[in-house]
Formats: C-alpha cells, structure tokens, sequence
C-alpha cells in the first residue's frame, strides 16, 4: 500500500500549497538529490511568503560528497542514536538573517537496518516524531518543512543502525511570514517510488494461542490495510524475535502517548487495544505502539520472558533485552503518558511523577494519568486505583524504570477484562470473562479519553 494513499497531514492548507509549489522546484535533474548535483531553477513564489530557490545542496555525508560550498561532505553515515546539526542559514540561497524556516528534500540512502530520522530546529527538544522512516537498503526522500533553530541550524537525527543523509535546500519561508512551522512536517514524496512500503516490509508478529482462543480474535498481525505512519524495530528479544514500535498519528503531533501492547504473553485482551489504535489512530497527538515487549511469551502463551523473567517487575534491573528497548524507546520519545495494557482484572490505574500514594492521585502528582482513568472508570465498567510501586529493587514495574529514565511521564495501567475463560489462569480472584465486543468497548472508551485530555 502506498502511504500517501492514507496520508492524515494535519499541517494547514499552507503545507498542502507548498507541496506543489515545491513539487514543481524540484522535478526534473535536480530531483536526483542523491546521484547528482543541484540544477533545477525554483520558481519565484509571490503571494505566499516563500522564496523558491534552485535545490542547492547542503550536506551529502558520503564519501566524495559535494555541496553548494563545500560544507559538511563526507562526513560519514550517521549512526545510531547520533545527533549532528547542519548550518542552513547563510547557504544555497538561505539569507544569513531573517529566514524563519526551510524546505528541505532530505534524502537517507544506504541504511544498514529499518529506521527513521528526524529533523527538528536546533536547540530545541527533539520531537518524538519521524520526518523520514525507512527500511534497510533503500533510499527514500521526504520534503520537509522545519524552522531554523539556534544559529541558524538544524538538528538532525538517526534512531537505529547507520545511514547515509544527503539535504538540499528548495525554498525558506521570512521570519514572521504566514507560515509558522513548529515541528517536522513529512510531505510525500514519489521520487521513484521508494516511498511505497511493501507489506514484506512491514512488522510481523509471532502467532500464539491467543490468536484463536476465541471467536473474533486476531491476534497482533497488521490486518490488510493497516499501515502505520512509521514503524521502527526497538530491540530484539531473548530468542531473536524483534520488538516493533508502529507510529500513529499526525505528522505534528501536539503530544506522544507511548502505548506498551502486551507485556505478558498469555494475555490476550490486549490484543484488542492494538486493534483498537490500529483501527481508531489519533489525528491531534501521536501514539507509538508497542503491540508486543515480549514476542517470545507470546508464541508460547507465557507469562514470562525466554529467560523466564517477569518483564513487568524488571523495570529497576532491566536485566532483559525487552526491558531495556522499551527504557531506550523511552528516552527517545518523551511521551506524556505510557499505557501499559494487560488482562484480566478489569481497572484502569494511574500513575503519576511522584511515585505512588495509596488511593491519592493529587499527591502522587498524576494530573493526565488519573483524570484519563477517571473519564475512563466513568464511562465503563472498569474499576480505577492507583498502579501502584514495588519497593524492592528486584521487583520495580517498568513504569517505575521508565519515570527514572524520564522524569516527567506518567502512566496508566490498563487492565482490561479477559476476553476467554483460559487466558491468565492464575489464582487470584478474578472478575467474570467479557466478550471480544465489550473489551473493544473499554478500549474505544480509553481511547476517547485519551483524545480528550492529552494535551
Ligand atoms: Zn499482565
């Protein structure tokens, strides 16, 4: 499936403009942005507050690379988790004073795994967002719309593996001018079709017993048609299998939401609220989703790790490999609120930045968490309490790993009712199995409240 087919741009009308306006500057030879040089004259823009340049290079890291000055060539492929920062202003065109923001054609060739790259203006807090995602071995180009941060420069970034970055500069906006861009904004781009993801491509998850345990479940696999915005392999578990991270949502989100899918691999209800952002993405803020940390307890229908590791209470340790993708995946994306979903016990649960006081969200300082659980409880028949810590080391839960990591998230503990009479069979009490449709019901309830009060 081509993604611009299900393209949701949330960027105004402007950014629709820009794209044919731009579109029209960079056809032709000078659309070659990673074989050749720059050619192609822009057209003068009146009306709007851009000025079309001819495409001028400005960073090629490859060996032998060329730009329009000679600046920032041969750098090198930028590697995993590397920041650099490229000048803008004072180049290709760009006036040294008084460009608010760029067009940039940002091209990646070379990449070593499945990763994405995102451009921001420097200076500022990197967006949890991508501005390019791409798949091993292919080249892909976006245009991309970013203000000039401090000194005129922006950052770019590379999540995973090592990738060779190639920019050029097609038009910039006048400080003030109608459009203000405040974060990455991803165009389409058809250069040569290497845009198009193939479903051979995409994520794939283990099946287990869950898939089938009772009528009308699916399981975690992408359904015909279900493409996420970006997706990115975060790690990799104990016998091999990778984690996926699938991104949903605008191309400027106001806000992430880290949704962790499964963490215990004999619940299946949680299945239903993979489904459930799949089918229901948000189009104000961003949701990363996590469908599965533990791929490996999935297949074989266990509560535990291939190490048998509960990954639940490893959240201090991190002595497993899922458990550190999801504290590494954390630090990158700064969400605003972490769901971790499970089964069977029927609650929602906040947590909040300090800690966990017994029955009181206000002093556990969990503003976002307890009023979603809260629009939740209200609305289902799911109980609500706090989520609760572990004192000892050895037994943290991961959000209590993930608030050290970052600060300043706030979680909520999701757990939906059990959707088959065998799913977690442990010896608790526990409340009375629901159908397929009443859990897909709690999970479009959490949803509804999370687009109510994520900021
Ligand atoms: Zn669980």
């Amino acid at each position: 499936m081509h993604r611009a087919s299900r393209s949701r741009q949330t960027a105004g009308s402007i950014v629709a403009c820009l794209l044919c306006v731009t579109a029209l500057a960079v056809t032709g030879p000078g659309r070659g942005a990673v074989d050749g040089g720059s050619a192609t004259a822009g057209p003068a823009i009146t009306g709007l507050s851009i000025a079309g340049l001819s495409t001028a290079r400005l960073q090629d890291t490859r060996p032998g690379g060329l730009s329009v000055d000679g600046g920032f060539v041969g750098g090198g492929a930028l590697g995993a988790g590397v920041v650099s920062e490229l000048r803008v202003a004072g180049r290709g065109g760009v006036p040294e004073v008084g460009a608010g923001s760029v067009v940039l054609n940002v091209t990646v060739t070379n990449p070593t795994v499945a990763s994405f790259v995102t451009v921001w203006p420097s200076g500022m807090a990197r967006p949890g967002t991508a501005s390019l995602t791409f798949v091993r071995g292919r080249t892909v180009s976006n245009l991309v719309v970013v203000d000039l941060g401090a000194g005129g420069m922006v950052s770019l970034f590379n999540l995973a593996g090592s990738v060779d970055v190639v920019v050029d500069v097609v038009g910039w906006f006048a400080a003030g001018g109608s459009y203000h861009g405040v974060s990455p904004a991803r165009l389409e781009d058809t250069r040569d079709g290497s845009a198009v993801v193939g479903e051979d491509e995409l994520p794939t998850y283990p099946s287990g017993a869950c898939d089938t345990l009772t009528e009308g479940l699916q399981g975690l696999a992408l359904q015909p048609g279900e493409v996420p915005d970006a997706f990115v392999q975060i790690g990799t578990s104990v016998k091999g299998r990778p984690i996926w991270a699938e991104y949903w949502g605008p191309a400027q989100p106001t806000s992430i939401v880290l949704v962790i899918g499964q963490v215990h691999g004999n619940e299946c209800a949680p299945a239903r609220m993979v489904r459930a952002v799949r089918q229901n993405p948000p189009t104000r803020y961003g949701i990363w989703l996590i469908p599965t940390l533990n791929p490996d307890a999935y297949a074989s229908y266990s509560r535990f790790n291939a190490n048998y590791v509960d990954l639940n209470e490893d959240g201090l340790a991190a002595s497993q490999p899922e458990t550190r993708a999801l504290m590494s995946f954390t630090e990158l994306v700064h969400p605003v609120l972490s769901v971790h979903v499970h089964s069977p016990n029927g609650l929602i649960a906040w947590f909040g930045t300090s800690g966990f006081v017994q029955g009181n969200p206000d002093k556990s300082n969990a503003p976002l968490s307890s009023a979603v659980a809260r629009f939740v409880h209200d609305r289902s028949d799911l109980g609500i309490e706090g989520a609760g810590v572990r004192f000892a080391p050895s037994r943290w839960f991961l959000w209590q790993g993930q608030r050290l990591v970052d600060p300043g998230t706030e979680t909520l503990l999701l757990e939906l009712h059990a959707v088959a009479a065998q799913e977690v069979l442990i010896a608790r009490p526990r409340p009375p199995t629901h159908t397929v449709d009443q859990v897909d019901q709690e999970c479009l309830v959490v949803l509804a409240g999370l687009a109510a009060l994520i900021p």
